[in-house]
């Protein structure tokens, strides 16, 4: 009997050579085999008598071999294999091009059937290339006669190959066993995992489809669901240092800060302090437009936390934020913190190795109290004195792994027979629509901030037609005589690569894509000569990467050109004017987050899309994008336009693709999160249901791996 576990080489039957090609693809064992599901299904169901066949339409026909021909046609080099087909209503040719084996495999006066087109493009019809198989028994056939699977192929390998490896180790495999209550199958009306398994491969008709695939996103969007609601109740249970914060105490440093806090800056602010006041842990979303005002909201929340004598860490994904959070910190409490002897420091890859030795030692003594860093804050050797709270910058660029990984780390150096687990608040710019967030981030509480400070101006935003290019260029050089500054923002580096954005797409995507090299030399040489051009990007080394953002924000670089590095988080007021090139090959949010760059300061700021794509959906897409009234209403319309994908990005979810479309599918995850509550009000620790439980085991794994 073939189980989940068995390799595919140890399968008698297997050729090593096929299991080596499936090997290439990723797919070693008979788990990972039946879980590549296909990625469409050819309709060959129409099974008709040759003389039905009508031109161009998919069919099925079945009848005996009555001659074969081996062509090579004298000017293209073209193999050609030509079968004569008979039935009981007639005749009719197939043509299989460069596939000479056939002519091999293909028998005289046996039954075959042939499944595909009618081509009646040559002198008289024939049937091209078609799909065959032996006529033989119902339960065998797998390539003709029916819906077929495709699935995703590469080199050497086709969909036809993994149908006749799959089709027998379905019916030797030992029955899977069924993890999802059976309650909730029938109430949602989900078949099991063993039918529907088949149904995904080999269905009968269209509706199997259907009721697999809702199977499977049900399955992943319930484990998502399931893990996020126990982790909550989990949490509850845990200790954490009720710290004890007075109103007063907030008022105080609200007090000192050059502006007022907005409403919803405010509540969130209260929301945060309200759960450092509890004697379990915090784990917090807050999350708000670009510019916001997040950044003070957690400057007040570490604070108050370090006068309680705890450490706060504060992780940002890149140097440059680390950097501004610092700068922030310090331009707004700097003489507070030393007034109050609150040590603040900041980690990060890019500092010596003497610096960082001592900063490490001024954290393991507590000398310092606020540690601002990027992913060095997560390292073995590094030991805190006593974290009370861990705060995590536009979280989504870090992997599930690496948000658990700090928290993790601190559960193993807490005291073990007394743990006490520090407090744990993240923070996201892309707004996520409500019911998104509830369902991926179903563990966290949720802080919104959806107003942005007062008297900010709209950023105008517009989009600019190849023509008027050098009329955007002359306004450009208008505003940097006036004093304002520039972001260009480009898709690539360079020629060959595109930044990050490179494993997430297919290489010729990219292709025409503007480069940051040739905008410089662009840019530099012939349309602002007058003006200090630079630019940066993630291959450049971080000192190097500091001292151009200086640079900018001290005004000596006038126009920067960029990645989508800027992305996240830069603070520069002056820079009024943003251009993005090749404005369709990122997405709404990712261009919302862009743009979020400018519109920071006293002067009206712009933002120009360029794009050289006509297609009518990339213009409308770009539209919502002046429209929107705010992110969150982009982030709705990313979601119905391009998915859930889009606004997250891969790394978020580790979601497999059938349930991140299911994510905008409001009713399923109503449906399942009923489900969810209603399990874990009976039986929290999943007693009764173990095959549950083994698999959310596995399912947390397999996240944290992604
Ligand atoms: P983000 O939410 O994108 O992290 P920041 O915290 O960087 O936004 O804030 C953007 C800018 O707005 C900063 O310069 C900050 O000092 C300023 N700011 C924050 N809150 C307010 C407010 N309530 N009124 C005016 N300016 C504010
Ligand atoms: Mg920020």
């Amino acid at each position: 009997m073939i189980n989940l576990q068995t390799e595919l080489k140890n399968i008698e039957d297997l050729s090593p050579t096929i299991a080596l090609k499936l090997k290439r693809l990723g797919i070693s064992s008979v788990k990972d085999l039946i879980f590549n599901f296909p990625n469409r299904y050819e309709d060959f169901s129409n099974t008709i008598k040759i003389a039905q066949l009508k031109p161009n339409e998919l069919a099925t026909i079945s009848g005996e071999v009555k001659k074969i021909d081996i062509k090579r046609t004298w000017k293209r080099k073209m193999i050609i294999v030509e079968a004569l087909i008979v039935d009981d209503s007639g005749a009719i040719k197939a043509l299989w091009f460069n596939q000479p084996y056939i002519g091999k495999i293909l028998k005289i006066d046996s039954f075959y059937n042939f499944s595909g087109k009618l081509s009646s493009g040559g002198k008289e019809p024939y049937f091209s290339n078609p799909s065959y198989e032996p006529s033989i028994s119902k339960s065998e056939i797998k390539h003709t006669a029916g819906l077929i699977p495709i699935y995703s192929e590469t080199r050497g390998l086709t969909s036809r190959g993994i149908r006749y490896v799959l089709k027998p180790i379905l019916s030797d495999l030992e029955e899977l066993k069924e993890f999802i209550p059976e309650e909730i199958l029938s109430s949602n009306k989900i078949p099991e995992i063993n039918s529907a398994i088949r149904k995904i491969h080999f269905p009968k008709n269209k509706g199997e489809i259907e009721i697999a695939k809702k199977r499977f996103s049900f399955e992943n969007i319930f484990l998502l669901e399931l893990n996020n609601i126990k982790t909550k109740l989990d949490m509850e249970r845990e200790k954490a240092h009720n710290l004890g914060i007075e109103d007063s105490e907030i008022e105080h440093l609200i007090k000192k800060l050059p502006f007022e806090l907005t409403k919803t800056q405010t509540r969130s602010l209260y929301e945060i302090i309200g759960d450092l006041n509890k004697n379990h842990p915090m784990n917090r979303l807050l999350e708000g437009d670009v510019g916001s005002g997040k950044t003070i909201i957690i400057a007040i929340a570490a604070i108050l936390t370090a006068q309680k004598s705890k450490q706060v860490a504060l992780m940002a994904p890149t140097e440059v934020l680390a950097m501004q959070h610092l700068n922030t910190f310090k331009k707004v409490f700097g003489t507070y913190l030393k007034q109050e002897k609150i040590g603040v420091g900041i980690l990060t890859s890019g500092l010596k190795q003497k610096d960082k030795k001592e900063i490490k030692e001024k954290i393991i003594s507590g000398e310092i109290k606020i540690i601002i860093g990027t992913h060095s804050l997560i390292q073995k050797d590094l030991i805190f004195n006593d974290l009370g709270l861990i705060i995590i910058d536009e979280q989504h660029r870090f992997g599930i792994e690496q948000r658990g990984a700090l928290v993790k780390s601190e559960i193993s150096h807490a005291n073990e027979t007394n743990k006490i687990l520090p407090h744990f608040l993240s923070m996201s710019a892309t707004p996520i629509p409500r019911t998104l967030a509830l369902t991926l981030f179903g563990d966290l509480e949720l802080s919104i901030i959806d107003e942005l400070p007062k008297g900010r101006k709209p950023i105008i935003t517009k989009l600019v037609s190849g023509e008027n290019r050098s009329k955007a260029y002359g306004f450009i050089k208008e505003k940097v005589k006036e004093g304002r500054q520039v972001f260009v923002v480009c898709p690539r580096i360079e020629k060959s690569k595109p930044e990050e954005e490179k494993e997430k797409s297919p290489e010729n995507k990219w292709k025409d894509a503007k480069t940051i090299e040739e905008e410089y030399e662009k840019l530099s040489k012939n349309i602002f000569p007058e003006f200090s051009v630079g630019f940066i990007h993630g291959k450049i080394k971080s000192d190097e990467k500091e001292r151009i953002m200086k640079d900018f924000k001290e005004n000596k670089i006038q126009i920067l050109i960029a990645t989508s590095l800027i992305e996240v988080g830069i603070d520069i007021p002056n820079a009024t004017i943003m251009i993005i090139e090749g404005s369709e090959y990122f997405g709404l949010s990712q261009l919302y987050q862009l743009r979020g760059r400018i519109g920071r300061g006293e002067h009206q700021s712009f933002c120009l899309l360029f794009s050289d794509s006509k297609s009518a959906t990339s213009n409308s897409r770009l539209n919502a994008l002046i429209k929107a009234k705010n992110g969150f209403e982009l982030a709705e319309i990313d979601l119905k336009l391009r998915g859930p994908g889009e606004i997250l990005g891969d790394k978020q979810t580790g979601l497999p693709d059938l349930a991140m479309e299911a994510l905008s599918d409001i009713k399923l995850i109503k449906s399942v999160r009923d489900s969810v509550i209603k399990i874990l009000k009976k039986d929290r620790d999943l007693e009764n249901y173990p095959n549950l439980r083994n698999k959310i085991n596995e399912f947390q794994k397999q996240i944290h791996l992604e």
